[in-house]
């Protein structure tokens, strides 16, 4: 077992294309730690540097207290599960399995008369360790398959049963499950989560789906245009994103974003949109920069219908009056799309709302929840 780090790695292609920037990142042993980010941000070419199918220009990779750098991809000790499952069509779902660890563990065993009975006993352990694997991932019973016999999702899990019976120090997974329906996404999700629990393997997962992101993270390191936004448990992402970029990729519908002002009145700070204004608690670092122009961020789910009962409670300071321009069922919920004077944004209410469309209503801002970004460095204010 061991954990990985990229220390200031930084990774041009060509003249000017800087895939990755300086990425300086510890990932855990044991750690299930997900690279996230919008397409071209750099998380494949990170992954590959770590697997030895690109090397960096810059910085170091450690695989353990080991710099892998100039340490071939077969002798890395790692795993990769691509998107495409990368099968071999001619082999059997078995053979598929066992093929890597024939190639490694019988290397020169198998033409050498002398060691025919440690060959057998290899060969053996092979067997046995095929068989638990599929069993592991519930595909013991197609071991004779090909790969065009299986459906999309089981073809997935042959390429996680070659990649788990090696036993690697490190499993890398470029979006695994981008080919799989929905529901099954969901429930290959699920699987993978309870086999890294299970393995303990320390695993680094590329994926471009926030949710994904969320759900299967121990820690998620947020990525754009090659530079890393921020990196830590999913539950504080979402709760404190570090800028603005990483509030509106992480979360949905997306964190409203409006343009304001901190401005003082009487006694007391208050960050001021023009169609309504939310007070700041004097110990906020805003409350310090009157007259500073800011963007104000608000989570949809920290907007209540103020006539239901919900944990916040509704009072002058952080009530607005909205018209209800369009609502969207969702079942569970209804997305609402409200209107506060030349304001648009967006809340998502309890499906026990009263409230209809074209309806003039009042609603409740969680204001433990409210965000402010800096206009100019899109960095948040805290
Ligand atoms: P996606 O989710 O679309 O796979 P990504 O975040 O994984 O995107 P990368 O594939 O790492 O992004 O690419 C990062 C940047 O590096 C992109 O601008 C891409 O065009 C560029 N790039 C990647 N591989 C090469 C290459 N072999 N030659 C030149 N540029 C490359």
């Amino acid at each position: 077992m061991a954990g990985v780090a990229f220390k200031g790695i930084t990774k041009v292609f060509g003249k000017d294309v800087k895939a990755v920037n300086n990425l300086n990142l510890d990932i855990k042993d044991k750690e299930f730690m997900v690279l996230v980010g919008p397409s071209g941000c750099g998380k494949t070419t990170a992954l590959r540097m770590v697997a030895g199918l690109e090397e960096s220009t810059e910085g170091d990779i450690m695989i353990g207290d080991v710099r892998v750098n100039d340490v071939p991809p077969k002798d890395r000790d790692i795993a990769m599960v691509f998107q495409n499952y990368a099968l071999y069509p001619h082999m059997n779902v078995y053979d598929n399995i066992a093929f890597g660890l024939r190639l490694r563990e019988l290397k020169g065993f198998f033409w050498q008369v002398s060691h025919a009975g440690e060959a057998k006993k290899i060969k053996q352990d092979i067997d046995n360790r095929v068989r638990e694997v599929a069993k592991m991932l519930d595909i013991d019973q197609y071991l004779h398959r090909r790969p065009k016999e299986l459906s999309g999702g089981q073809r997935q899990r042959v390429a996680l049963a070659r990649a788990i019976v090696r036993k690697p120090k490190v499993f890398l997974m470029d979006e695994p499950l981008s080919n799989l329906d929905a529901k099954l996404r969901v429930q290959t999700r699920a699987e993978l989560i309870r086999l890294h629990r299970q393995l303990g393997i320390t695993t680094i997962y590329v994926t471009h789906d926030q949710v994904e992101a969320m759900t299967m993270g121990q820690r998620m390191a947020i990525m754009r245009d090659g530079l890393l936004q921020q990196c830590d448990e999913p539950e504080k992402v979402y709760a404190y994103p570090a800028n603005k970029f990483v509030a509106s990729f992480i979360g949905s519908p997306p964190m409203n974003f409006i343009d304001a002002k901190i401005v003082q009145s009487g006694t007391g700070v208050y960050v001021d949109c023009d169609e309504f204004k939310l007070p700041i608690p004097a110990s906020h670092p805003a409350a310090g920069m009157i007259g500073k122009r800011v963007t104000l961020g608000i989570r949809p789910e920290e907007i209540f219908d103020a006539n239901l009962p919900s944990n916040v409670t509704p009072t002058d300071d952080n009530t607005i009056t909205a018209k209800v321009d369009v609502l969207e069922p969702l079942g569970h919920e209804y997305v609402a799309y409200l209107s506060i004077g030349k304001l648009s944004i967006i809340a998502t209410i309890d499906n026990e709302t009263r409230v209809k469309e074209a309806q003039v209503s009042k609603f409740a801002i969680n204001l433990d929840r409210v965000h402010l970004f800096d206009v100019e460095t899109e960095n948040a204010i805290r």
